[in-house]
């Protein structure tokens, strides 16, 4: 295939798009293949000759497509959102096309420029205070890996990246159970173990850490000869929505000297409305703050929103600067892959600017605004049925809850039977979770193209196969 062949196969693609879009509700929500059957029929060398992209595509059609899962059918009420509106998609089709690779200020002045605008812009949506700098990861599990060395680094006065951790005091970081594991991956991988993450346990409606507990875990670790480096709260836990109070944790962390990184990496794209933004009040004391578009904003995957209050801690910690990355002859520019683990990065701002351009903070608050109200409003019609329990209440659009008819044994295995049986009736698509030992259902809508009928839909399918078990 040669460019001159690209305008036939792009226009297949927009029209093959917009079909796919609008067919997505006759689709099964999950994937129903069996496990291997994809592989089987893919031939196991590589072809030697070329061939017809005619072909390429008919087989992709017959072997690719039942192997996918439909993140963008509106009736996706598993784990998190991954909306990937058509505006956002456009900018990544241009920006692949022209494929720059934006390590550098130079090596793409629009890239980096537009990235600190639209970083900007972003702050200001979620309000978050001047004197934050953002910078675009590729995932919150970066930026909080980020965050974790930087926390390291500090701690250490700089010596970590240097000397190793051995011969160092044992660091301490502190977190509660829900968390999310990317916490425990950057624990591992900044070499500072998961032994020394100190699980705090947690209180009230929103299961936020025992902040009186944390204080006491922080004196007890410094009288033990430890040196507690930072504390990872969360607006919005994976789970259930946890919501730590942002501001009683800056209060301990400000008393001990440490620092503190918010990872809202769902629920923070719900702070462009301001009715929101109590869940994580506080939060401009803050040393760092990750969220994804890529979730319920819809700058498709991947594009992960990273705050930080001193850029300098945290070049401090990553920038590496050989020759050959130099820049002379131009002063006041930033060179982003300075201000994360991954040195290569792709133009990830054009998608940010096309989407908040097309859609306006207005028309994306109606959509989250919209999610979150359906979403209460099925969890109000489950509660006042029969067999129903709500486990944990609404954060904003997420929801647990437990079918339980009366006289019923063994509820966790129940529960998942109805996962199960729902996920492959293919209507809906939702997962478990475990929460405090029991197996609960988890209900979370996001999706762009979602209705108010497609969360009601969810109601009849949960509560038609719950009888059927
Ligand atoms: C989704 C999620 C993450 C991981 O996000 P990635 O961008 O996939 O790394 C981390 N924390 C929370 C709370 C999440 O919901």
């Amino acid at each position: 295939m040669r460019w001159s062949d690209f305008p036939k196969w792009g226009k297949w693609l927009a029209d093959w798009a917009a079909e796919y879009h609008a067919g997505l509700r006759d689709r099964p929500v999950r994937a129903q293949t069996a496990p291997g059957a994809i592989a089987a029929q893919l031939p196991a060398r590589p072809p030697e000759e070329a061939q017809p992209l005619e072909d390429v595509i008919a087989d992709f059609e017959r072997i690719v497509m039942p192997g996918i899962t439909h993140w963008q059918h509106p009736r996706f009420f598993a784990y998190f959102p991954s909306n990937a509106s058509p505006a956002a998609v456009l900018a990544d089709q241009i920006v692949t096309v022209m494929a720059p690779q934006c390590m550098l200020w130079q090596t793409s002045p629009a890239a980096t420029e537009m990235e600190t605008r639209m970083m900007d812009w972003l702050r200001q949506a979620i309000a978050l205070p001047q004197g934050f700098h953002g910078v675009i990861q590729d995932s919150a599990s970066s930026a909080t890996l980020a965050a974790m060395l930087t926390l390291r680094e500090r701690a250490l006065d700089w010596h970590g990246n240097q000397q190793g951790l051995s011969g160092q005091p044992r660091l301490r970081v502190y977190a509660s159970e829900e968390v999310h594991t990317s916490i425990d991956r950057a624990i591992w991988i900044a070499g500072i173990g998961q032994e020394n993450l100190v699980r705090i346990p947690t209180t009230g409606p929103l299961r936020a850490m025992d902040t009186a507990a944390l204080d006491a875990a922080i004196e007890a670790d410094k009288a033990a000869g430890y040196l507690p480096a930072g504390i990872i709260a969360c607006t919005g836990g994976t789970g259930t929505g946890a919501c730590d109070d942002i501001a009683a944790t800056c209060d301990v962390a400000e008393k001990h000297g440490l620092y503190t990184h918010v990872d809202a990496a769902w629920a923070g794209a719900a702070m462009i409305c301001p009715e929101f933004r109590t869940l994580w009040a506080g939060v401009e004391r803050a040393d760092s703050v990750v969220f994804n578009p890529h979730k319920w904003l819809g700058t498709q995957f991947d594009l992960s929103a990273h705050f930080i209050r001193s850029p300098e801690d945290l070049t401090r910690t990553l920038a590496i600067q050989p020759e050959y990355l130099k820049t002379h002859g131009a002063d006041g520019i930033i060179n982003y892959s300075e201000w994360s683990v991954p040195l290569g990065r792709r133009f990830r701002a054009l998608k940010l600017w096309f989407l908040l351009r097309a859609y306006g903070l207005a028309g994306l608050r109606q959509m989250i605004r919209n999610h979150v109200a359906w979403s209460q409003a099925l969890a109000d019609r489950l509660r006042a049925h029969p067999d129903f329990e709500i486990v944990t209440e609404p954060v904003l659009s997420l929801f647990t809850f437990r079918y339980a008819p009366p006289g019923a044994s063994d509820l966790d295995d129940l529960n998942q039977r109805l996962v199960n049986a729902i996920n492959d009736d293919g209507r809906i698509y939702i997962t478990q979770t475990r929460t405090r030992g029991e197996l609960v259902i988890r209900f979370q809508a996001g999706q762009f193209d979602a209705t108010e009928d497609d969360v009601k839909t969810a109601y009849n399918v949960i509560t038609e196969i719950a009888k059927t078990l």
